[in-house]
């Protein structure tokens, strides 16, 4: 018998069964790494902050012995995902991001913070794992079968239901209020804004958007234009809850 311990997030995640329980009694039946363990009671390794016996720290491929007592730890609020820990010595070089389908209005509201958002609901969920870990970017879904499989170290099961809480939930986690650029990437397809003189694209405007408007920007990549106030009125009480809350 094997005794996990895991702490109040990670408890939730747990199967009905053992969600009131302080601790899983769980058999070893057969020789699997603590990784394989987490997952058949499935928790995705992604949601594992860090593993411990005591003060000693393990690794994935740890494989548990009879009577081993392990805590099992949740991702704080503020993780910086550009300094290495021991379950994931490899950082990355930014908090970036690419969207499942099952939470793909995020995608539009993380752009709208100006972070980067990567999103291509054609993709198979193969090709969605292959190119977030390739990428170097933090897959966010709510697919637990998505997030263990193997290529993934970053990843993010999205607890919040609504997309403005899930918002709230991924600047929390990963400490990117000072981050927030509203206004700085395009909501379409995520490239970033460059400025544009009036004069360049005053033919391209709306006669009350050219009246009232002054700045302006332009996206490289599919070449729409925006301009402050074509942020939705919703977003940008969003963002100025996010930003005064930081
Ligand atoms: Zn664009």
């Amino acid at each position: 018998m094997l005794t996990l311990h895991f702490d109040g997030a990670l408890q939730q995640l747990l199967p009905r069964k053992y969600r009131s329980k302080e601790r899983v009694d769980y058999p070893l039946a057969r020789r699997a790494s603590i990784k394989d363990i987490i997952e058949s009671l499935h928790i995705p390794h992604t949601e594992v902050w860090a593993m411990t016996v005591g003060d000693k720290e393990l690794s994935f491929s740890h494989v548990p012995g009879a009577g081993e007592k392990i805590s099992l730890h949740t991702f704080p609020n503020g993780v910086d995902v550009t300094q290495p820990t021991f379950l994931r010595p490899t950082p990355l070089p930014e908090a970036a991001f690419s969207v499942d389908i099952n939470v793909g209005r995020l995608a539009r509201l993380l752009r709208m913070a100006g972070l980067d958002a990567w999103y291509d609901p054609q993709l198979t969920e193969k090709e969605l794992a292959d190119q977030s870990a390739a990428h170097g970017r933090i897959l966010l879904s709510r697919n637990r079968d998505l997030l263990q499989r193997k290529c993934i170290t970053w990843g993010r099961l999205v607890r919040a239901e609504m997309p403005e809480q899930q918002l709230t939930e991924i600047i929390s986690l990963y400490g990117l209020h000072r981050h927030i650029a509203p206004f700085s990437r395009c909501l379409e397809c995520n490239a970033l804004l460059q400025s544009v003189d009036k004069s360049a694209i005053v033919d391209r405007l709306e006669p009350l958007t050219r009246k009232y408007y002054h700045r302006f920007k332009r996206c490289p990549g599919c070449d729409r234009i925006y301009w402050q106030g074509s942020h939705h009125h919703r977003m940008q009480k969003i963002i100025t809850r996010l930003t005064t809350h930081a």
